[in-house]
């Protein structure tokens, strides 16, 4: 296998999180096992990882019943047809992969070809923000606007002290910039922070505690003036890196700077 698991296990239910390597943007797919089912919280953006992911959510011998999109950026959908199973996610989530979906997807081919699926699989099933018990299992969906994107579907499992945060939350990689929310994102940070949950599942790296909330604010201290500042990418990705010589993911900065600095 060339991506890594690590298992959060609880009474009702253990996830299984499964991170790509760095070539596959260290992206999550969590594997939520409950005792007679398994849900799929995002999808991986290269096919090989996807295919991965659901290889091991196989091994586990326990029928997928669901598969959850976070948000509408290609590193968390584009995998999605490979669980075979509907795909639930925010109306705003589906909207956004039903016009856009297909043209994210052509630019990301002529990119990187057959690393990516040939086709979009658009979210059928509307996430509704509240509360469902799964299994016996309480499961709080939370609908989270305007920070690494413009809504973010997060789960809260309270009785477990654990919240699977995705994108609000990246694990000493540099963070996507480029939906410019950073205000937002800080509040909604700190927000989640309050709600005192242990054990803390982001969308990219891996699983923690607290701490990583330390990170995400840390970067977006120095993201934002640099934002504010920046004339060029050159200029902002060269600030990121000497503020953060150590975090993964520096291939996202050149993306982002496509779409920070189009002329450039
Ligand atoms: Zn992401």
């Amino acid at each position: 296998m060339q991506g890594t698991i690590t298992t959060t296990r609880r009474e009702q239910v253990a996830i299984h999180t499964y991170t790509s390597p760095e070539s596959g943007l260290a992206v999550n797919t969590h594997v939520i096992e409950l005792a007679s089912q398994l849900l799929i919280l995002d999808t991986q953006y290269g096919l090989p990882f996807a295919v991965e992911a659901a290889e091991f959510a196989a091994s586990l011998g326990k029928p997928i019943t669901r598969v959850y999109v976070s948000h509408a950026h290609p590193d968390h959908f584009f995998g999605a047809g490979v669980f075979n199973t509907p795909v639930h996610a925010l109306p705003s989530t589906r909207e956004t992969i039903a016009a856009a979906g297909d043209v994210m997807l052509a630019g990301n081919k002529a990119a990187v070809g057959d690393f990516v699926p040939d086709k979009v699989t658009v979210p059928t099933i509307d996430v509704e923000p509240g509360v469902e018990v799964i299994d016996g299992v309480r499961f709080e969906f939370a609908a989270v606007t305007q920070t690494e994107a413009e809504a973010m579907l997060i789960i809260e499992l309270a009785d477990e002290g654990v919240v699977l945060a995705q994108d609000l939350v990246y694990d000493n990689l540099h963070l996507y910039l480029a939906e410019k929310h950073l205000a937002g994102w800080r509040t909604s940070v700190e927000e989640l922070r309050s709600k005192g949950f242990s054990t803390v599942l982001p969308g990219h790296g891996a699983p923690g505690g607290p701490e990583l909330y330390d990170y995400v604010l840390a970067y977006l201290d120095v993201a934002e003036p640099a934002l504010a500042n920046a004339t060029n990418g050159a200029e902002l990705k060269s600030t990121l890196l000497t503020a953060f010589p150590r975090a993964g993911g520096a291939g996202l900065l050149d993306i982002q700077n496509g779409y920070l600095f189009p002329t450039a």
